[in-house]
């Protein structure tokens, strides 16, 4: 028997990197590749960025680790930051993406059952939303791909067309709680919710008594050109999940709530063994002093233009690859016309990593930090990889 001992939930490449340096990664054989995946909008300033690393550096030399048992003077620090700098009250620390959208969806429960509500559990979902793999998140999700196999799905999801707010109204009922949306669909394809549709959403919550979640996991941390998608519509939530970018490379997740929507999240209500440990915080306290740093969004955006353009005339000149490009600051889609997973291959063979994503969709999500080298980079890349593909 030849069973991977690494279980093979995954289709991976045969690549092993060694060491990354910015947007560049280097594999064990020497090859170097131009990261434009941030292992899935992860690495938000890049690998190996200086102040990241003297800051975990640092606190790997004092602590580490103590539970949530104690005061952690990270979290506190972090939290702060967090609640200044958008629509919440408090924050609760996760190591996932999926944990934080679990706590958002046992924050939404637990605000309507403490008062007594106990029907009131059930949360609308939009098709083609992604929110992780537990097994509440892969209901909320409700791909069927993801279910296969994991029956029954967890109760309580109520699942409405991405962006249709007349079946959004139609599918509140008694029971529901709460909705929760990704301002941009990531997995589902890079595939933006306009403005009036996240303002409906948050009207709808208010006129039923809802509370309204946003999944920023992938958005959040200044990948499309604000600390978090939601300032875009100038919508707030009343709770938000953050993971991805939040800790650089280093696993962090972070609930964000309102005060009023997390007043029952008391003592013994929530808790997590890992969340927020000393190490963690300093690594997401460290991408904080780099994205909160004063001009740091007004760079991004301006490397995001730059690399637009560059992008829609490549999209319009290689019309017989790609179809669209859609998205917002870092966080873009190419829609193919060939085989998504045929056109990332081939941008891969020519030394550049993307991410495939659903809708055919091929998805760029660099770092934040990219400049002129790595956009014009990025670009005869592409344009090499769509000649070759019309050969
Ligand atoms: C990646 C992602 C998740 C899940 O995050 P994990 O850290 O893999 O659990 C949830 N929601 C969105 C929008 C994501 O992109």
């Amino acid at each position: 028997m030849n069973f991977s001992t690494v279980m093979p939930t995954y289709g991976r490449n045969d690549l092993v990197f060694e060491k990354g340096k910015g947007a560049w990664l280097t594999t064990t054989e020497g090859r170097r590749f131009l990261d434009f995946g941030s292992g899935i909008a992860v690495t938000v300033l890049g690998h190996s960025h200086p102040h990241l690393v003297s800051e975990l550096k640092g606190q790997a030399d004092k602590l580490w680790h103590t539970s949530n048992l104690y005061r952690i003077s990270g979290q506190e620090k972090l939290a702060g930051r967090l609640v200044a700098n958008s629509f919440a009250d408090t924050v609760f620390f996760c190591n996932s993406g999926a944990e934080a959208i679990e706590c958002a969806l046992k924050i939404a429960r637990r605000f309507h059952q403490a008062q007594g509500a106990k029907h009131k559990y059930r949360v609308i979902t939009a098709r083609g939303g992604f929110h992780g793999r537990t097994l509440a998140a892969i209901s909320a999700g409700g791909q069927e791909k993801q279910l296969d196999g994991f029956a029954p799905k967890v109760d309580g999801f109520d699942q409405v067309s991405f962006g249709n707010l007349d079946e959004a109204r139609l599918a509140i009922t008694e029971q529901t709680a709460a909705m929760v949306v990704e301002p941009i669909q990531g997995e589902g394809g890079i595939v933006p919710a306009s403005v009036e549709y996240l303002k409906g959403l948050r009207a709808l919550a208010d006129e039923f008594g809802l509370l309204l979640i946003f999944d920023e996991v992938q958005t959040g941390l200044g990948r499309t050109g604000k600390v978090f998608a939601y300032e875009w519509a100038d919508v707030t939530p009343d709770i938000m999940a953050l993971a991805k970018g939040l800790g650089g490379g280093f696993p962090v997740g972070a609930c964000l709530a309102t005060e009023h929507a997390a007043k029952f999240m008391i003592a013994g209500t929530h808790g997590s063994t890992f969340g927020g440990n000393p190490l963690a915080m300093a690594a997401a306290n460290a991408v904080m002093d780099v994205i909160l740093a004063p001009g740091f969004m007004d760079g991004v955006a301006a490397a995001a233009d730059k690399l637009w353009a560059k992008i829609e005339s490549l999209v319009l000149k290689h019309d017989m690859v790609f179809e669209c490009v859609r998205g917002k600051g870092m966080m873009i889609g190419l829609k193919c016309k060939k085989t998504n997973t045929v056109v990332s291959a081939k941008i891969l063979a020519n030394g550049m990593l993307t991410v495939p994503a659903g809708d055919n969709v091929v998805r760029l999500l660099p770092p934040l930090t990219i400049g002129d080298l790595e956009i014009d980079s990025a670009i005869s890349i592409l344009d090499k990889s769509a000649n070759e593909l019309m050969n």
